[in-house]
């Protein structure tokens, strides 16, 4: 496995504003996840993990800092750049699988090809396979109402993963599943994982973020801790 890193944060601030109020949701973030790893971001609420996941994502800009993704200059890149990056390059899951209602599950699938502009044929051809290997073969025409809630993040994974992204990001994945549901999505990214791809999962839940190979702990908006997947005793009351 190369150990290139996929993505390197330097000194990242965010620092929201609203009137004469600012709030530094971001100190001063330096990171680097390497190609192939599989990491856990985690913090309770509030701690700044939405912050960070959308810089990650280029979902957002830092205030202060510097981004690069696959060795590129996220500050240095236009609104078409980074509409390329979180299309084709980033495969993005949430805690609420955001499907459309109204579209089959293979629909769904295959809207981002439809967007980086892949023919019909081969765009159902990709939806299906990546349908098959989330466990839904038998649920390509149900619609997102047809299936539990443990099968819609599975179609969602699908989603992320059908146009090949270098990055899965991941928020809250298990948030909203039973217990069952869980297990089976952690299962799914592990295989994902094996597949050599590189995967950052935000959680708050040390069990999930114990699944990963490395995890990133978010307080107050600066980075605590990188330690292995699960947490370290010694952290267990970091300043009480
Ligand atoms: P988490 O995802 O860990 O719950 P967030 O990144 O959402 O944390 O938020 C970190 C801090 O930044 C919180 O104190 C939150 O209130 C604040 N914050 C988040 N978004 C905004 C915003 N748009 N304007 C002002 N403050 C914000």
């Amino acid at each position: 496995m190369a150990d290139t890193p996929i993505l390197q944060l330097e000194n990242v601030r965010k620092v929201y504003s609203s009137g004469d109020i600012e709030f530094e949701a971001l100190r001063g973030v330096t990171l680097s996840v390497d190609q192939g790893e599989y990491v856990a971001v985690v913090g309770p609420s509030g701690s700044g993990k939405s912050t960070l996941m959308n810089i990650l994502g280029c979902l957002d800009v830092a205030t202060e800092g510097r981004y690069e993704i696959g060795g590129e200059d996220v500050g240095k890149m236009d609104e078409v750049d980074l509409a390329e990056v979180r299309g084709r390059r980033i495969g993005f899951v949430f805690q609420q699988f955001n499907l459309l209602a109204s579209m089959s599950a293979w629909r769904n699938v295959e809207l981002p090809l439809s967007y980086a502009g892949v023919g019909p044929a081969e765009r159902k051809r990709r939806a299906i396979a990546a349908l098959e290997s989330v466990g839904l073969g038998d649920k390509i025409n149900n619609r997102p109402g047809q299936l539990s809630g443990g099968q819609q993040q599975r179609a969602a994974i699908a989603r992320a993963l059908v146009t090949e992204p270098m990055l899965l990001l991941a928020d809250e994945p298990t948030g909203n599943l039973d217990s069952a549901s869980a297990r089976e999505i952690l299962d799914i990214f592990d295989q994902v994982h094996r597949s050599g791809r590189t995967i950052v999962l935000i959680t708050h839940d040390w069990d999930v973020a114990g699944r990963t190979d490395r995890s990133i702990e978010v307080r107050d908006g600066m980075i605590l801790e990188r330690g292995p997947g699960r947490r370290e005793p010694q952290l267990a009351e970091v300043g009480k």
